[in-house]
């Protein structure tokens, strides 16, 4: 427990109630004057409005992204929701009709609400496949509207309007090594 904040109850008899009340209305309306004027910087937003933005550095929702063919690009090596501290990607695997890359999620669920941003799985991620964005937009009712499949994941309508972030990270690369 904190410790408890006492009053001088005799502050008030040093400057009187009238005088104080007036200050702090002199205050309020001196602000309201130099924010409509733009004086001074307004430190709250009109939300939904105007919205803030964050650094790059900022992880929000995960994005899947995908492949030059728009299938996703992970091969379901199971790296991140093995390095994931709260457990909360789950992959389902299978064989995958692209030889060269074996396996393909048939299955890929996140579950936000158990998710704590920290941006492992896009670390932890050989193919950058999973990445975790700016959108900090997050709202729900029921706890199923927090489990994210493969297709919110990878083509909900604020990525590139529902077509999905493509990458090509390392793909030169990984067509040497196939050689
Ligand atoms: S951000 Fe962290 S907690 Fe969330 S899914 Fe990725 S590894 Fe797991
Ligand atoms: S997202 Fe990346 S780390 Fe996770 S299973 Fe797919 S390829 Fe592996």
């Amino acid at each position: 427990m904190g410790e408890r904040m006492i009053l001088d109850s005799n502050l008030y008899k040093e400057h009187g109630y009238i005088k104080g009340i007036s200050l702090g209305l002199k205050i309020t309306f001196l602000k309201m004057v130099y924010f409509l004027t733009g004086k001074e910087k307004r430190m709250t937003l009109n939300y939904p409005e105007e919205k803030y933005f964050y650094s790059d550095r900022f992880k929000g929702k995960h994005i899947l992204t995908t492949k030059e063919d728009g299938t996703l690009r992970c091969t379901s090596c199971m790296l991140c929701s093995t390095y994931c501290p709260a457990q909360c990607i789950h992959i389902v695997a299978a064989d995958d009709s692209d030889k060269s890359v074996e396996k393909a999620p048939v299955s890929f669920e996140i579950e936000l609400l158990r998710c704590v941003f920290c941006g492992f799985c896009e670390e932890a991620c050989p193919v950058d496949a999973i990445r975790l964005s700016g959108e900090y937009e997050l709202a729900g009712n029921a706890e199923q509207e927090w489990v994210m499949d493969q297709y919110h994941l990878a083509f909900r309508s604020t990525l590139n309007g529902g077509k999905g972030i493509q990458s090509t990270v390392d793909d030169k690369d990984r067509l040497k090594l196939r050689l």
